[in-house]
């Protein structure tokens, strides 16, 4: 008997994290940005109390599964197989899930849950009674309930009996958009990427922040964050995230001019924090998020945390602070980054790096170099000549086909394109 087989995908969260009234909120959650990343895939949800499942109405497994990938809160999800609540039934359709999702030959075993506490046996009853149906009937097949290869994975329910074999993992963490709004400081580097991942992962919906010193630095630089910005997209609720970027040469240039070389990073670091909580309480965002690691650089030692977050109020949040460099390029391999931020241009930050940085700053001395030259109206004047340009996974912005100027290549392509970018 063949069984015609429907793909249906089971969507788990998780569970075990979710407490009391945060979990219908949760869920609710998830179910929005599922139903926004799936927009576009030919799919039917079906709703029960705890569960999702995602019905395919046509042959683009490859396409949902890509999609899913990016919905954070979800656990993990599986491919079922629905039948009746019928024993021999189900035997019928674990033959065929089986010749299906198993290579063989290799050791396995049926593991029961039974949901519907009125069938009339124990979920070890059903197991055992499945897997002598089962056996003589798959010969390459043999039993380990210690130690098996593959799991076969029934649940009795009360409509109907679910089968499975293994879970793929999901991105895990909570639904993006219950965690707030925060601002990423974002350079062309490896490592502010992947705070910025981390905290969209954790449910905080960002926008995206670039000094950018052109022409001091190249083109090309701005183009780095473009094409980061396209990947980062991918997580944020309707697949679009917006970039800021902050017109920093002339405030670059007078501390190049003014500031004592070893001072020089970290005077201008106290003006990016200031310029990013400027702007975070403008647009009312909770907190600036950076890719600081502490030892990484003589800029990350916590002498220098203090004296350049000593300029600021608002929670700085660091979500790499204590992670391994391995670590983190680890994970802006999985977010596709990576290779976008080893492309070799300079930004602000490289451009001019001074031969002995101070790796033990003090806040006077710092306060000292700043009376050097008068940086307040360069702030507000920075913060006026912001640019914010709207990026979708598949903006197709080449910065230099538009203009030899980031201001002019963003009213080119996207004044005249999309209408969608703000001169601030
Ligand atoms: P990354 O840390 O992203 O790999 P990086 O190593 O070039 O880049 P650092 O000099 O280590 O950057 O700066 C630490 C953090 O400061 C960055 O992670 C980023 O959050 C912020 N930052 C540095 N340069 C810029 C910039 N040009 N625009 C926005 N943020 C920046
Ligand atoms: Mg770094």
């Amino acid at each position: 008997m063949v069984i015609k087989m429907k793909d249906i995908i089971l969507v788990r969260f998780g569970d075990l994290v979710l407490k009391g009234k945060n979990k219908p909120t949760f869920i609710n959650q998830v179910k929005k940005l599922l139903r926004a990343k799936l927009k576009e895939c030919n799919v039917e949800f079906e709703y029960q109390h705890d569960r999702i499942f995602i019905h395919l109405k046509e042959n683009n497994k490859e396409q949902v599964l890509k999609q899913l990938s990016y919905v954070s809160g979800v656990q993990s999800y599986s491919f079922v197989y629905k039948c009746e609540n019928d024993l021999d039934k189900i035997a019928d359709l674990a033959v065929e899930v089986i010749h299906k999702e198993i290579e063989m030959p290799t050791t396995f075993k049926v593991e029961t849950k039974r949901a519907d506490k009125k069938f009339p046996m124990s979920s070890l009853e059903i197991s055992q009674t499945l897997a002598a149906k089962i056996l003589p009937r798959v010969k390459e097949l043999t039993v380990d309930v210690r130690n098996p290869k593959q799991v076969l994975n029934v649940e009795i329910r009360h409509d109907s009996a679910y089968l499975y074999v293994g879970k793929i993992p999901g991105l895990g963490g909570y639904p993006i958009g219950l965690g707030g709004k925060g601002l990423v400081m974002l350079s062309g580097g490896i490592d502010s990427p992947v705070a910025a991942y981390l905290m969209m992962k954790q449910g905080v919906e960002v926008e995206l922040f670039h000094f950018e010193s052109t022409p001091l630095t190249p083109l090309e630089s701005v183009q780095k964050v473009i094409d980061i910005a396209k990947k980062l997209a991918l997580f944020m609720p309707n697949n679009r995230i917006k970039l800021h970027l902050v017109p920093f040469t002339k405030m670059h240039t007078e501390i190049l001019r003014f500031v004592d070389d070893s001072y020089i990073i970290t005077i201008m670091r106290r003006m990016m924090y200031r310029l990013g909580e400027m702007f975070a309480s403008e647009r009312n965002l909770l907190t600036l998020i950076n890719g600081e690691s502490v030892g990484q650089v003589a800029s990350q030692t916590l002498d220098s945390i203090k004296v350049v977050e000593n300029v600021t109020n608002i929670p700085i949040l660091r979500p790499v602070i204590t992670y391994d460099k391995i670590d983190i390029i680890r994970i802006a391999e999985k977010i596709d980054t990576f290779d976008i931020s080893i492309r070799a241009f300079n930004d602000c930050c490289s451009i001019y790096v001074p031969k002995n940085p101070v790796t033990h700053p003090k806040i006077d001395k710092a306060e000292l170099e700043e009376t050097k030259f008068d940086f307040k109206p360069l702030l507000a004047e920075t913060i006026a000549g912001i640019r914010t340009v709207i990026i979708k996974p598949d903006t197709d912005f080449e910065i230099a086909n538009y203009g030899f100027e980031v201001s002019d290549a963003i009213t080119n392509y996207y004044g005249e394109k999309h209408g969608n970018w703000v001169q601030r």
